[in-house]
């Protein structure tokens, strides 16, 4: 089992679905965890029923002083040595439909939000000379989707920079990894079409299907891993 033991993670946009699901194992994993999302009630929740070793923040991705608050709770219990860059919106509409409003909200979260944790850890973690920084894309960063253009974008968009970010920061000793999950039931996906049509493993994920991918990523089981798409899809793109 991975052993986070004395390390600190912050996840951003972890207090609801898939990043709860990630809060949850690292911290049974013995890491100290920094909560960051929008949703006060709810991270607040998670925190108290965790204890010791977990905070919420209030964060908001695309702010930059936003940020600077998560960053500075992580530091607080000791540093930052894996940021999951979790926090993630969806939104529809065929290309006539797919207004420039839309465009700009999901760009802004997904894409931005993903540029902007990385930018608020990186001088901490190259200090420590050590990092292990988990930028959440999807299936949809590895392929095109119809009616889902600002989403399938952003995430193609963390993709690209993750493989950018690993290239340059690898002789600093930080690591930088993406993970693309397919079909999770979250409440992001209760709108969604979810056939299963194009499951080969013939199910919906769980939250819990995607946290061995982040847990090996955090961990020193990948020391020797940087700059790798990890696909946990149930055989989606196969
Ligand atoms: P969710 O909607 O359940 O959770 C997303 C969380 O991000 C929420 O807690 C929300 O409050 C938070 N958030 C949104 N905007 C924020 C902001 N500006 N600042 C801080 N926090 C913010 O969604 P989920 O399904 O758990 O998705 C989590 C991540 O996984 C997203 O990046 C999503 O794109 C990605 N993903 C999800 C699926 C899926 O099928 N559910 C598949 C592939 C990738």
């Amino acid at each position: 089992m991975t052993q986070l033991d004395g390390r600190v993670a912050l996840v951003s946009g972890g207090a609801r679905g898939l990043g709860a699901a990630y809060v949850r194992a690292l911290h049974g994993c013995g890491a100290s965890v920094v909560i960051g999302d929008l949703l006060d009630e709810e991270g607040t929740a998670l925190a108290d029923e965790l204890g010791e070793r977990a905070r919420f923040v209030h964060l908001d991705v695309t702010s930059e002083s936003s940020w600077a608050v998560a960053v500075e709770a992580a530091v607080g219990l000791g540093g930052v040595d894996v940021l999951v860059n979790n926090a993630g919106i969806a939104n529809t509409g065929r290309i006539e439909r797919y207004d420039r409003e839309k465009w700009d909200a999901v760009i802004a979260v997904n894409l931005t939000g993903t540029y902007l944790g990385v930018r608020a850890v990186v001088p901490v973690m190259k200090a420590a000379r050590k990092g292990s920084i988990i930028n959440i894309s999807s299936v949809e960063g590895m392929r095109g989707d119809a009616g889902l253009h600002g989403y399938v974008a952003s995430k193609f968009g963390v993709r690209g920079l993750t493989k950018s970010l690993a290239v340059e920061l690898g002789a600093d000793g930080i690591r930088v990894n993406s993970v693309h999950p397919g079909f999770v039931l979250t409440p992001m996906t209760e709108r969604l079409d979810a056939t299963l049509q194009r499951i080969p493993l013939g199910r919906h994920a769980v939250p819990d299907d995607v946290v061995g991918a982040v847990l090996f990523l955090a961990g020193d089981e990948s020391a020797y891993v940087t700059g790798i798409e990890l696909v946990v899809d149930g055989g989606m793109i196969a």
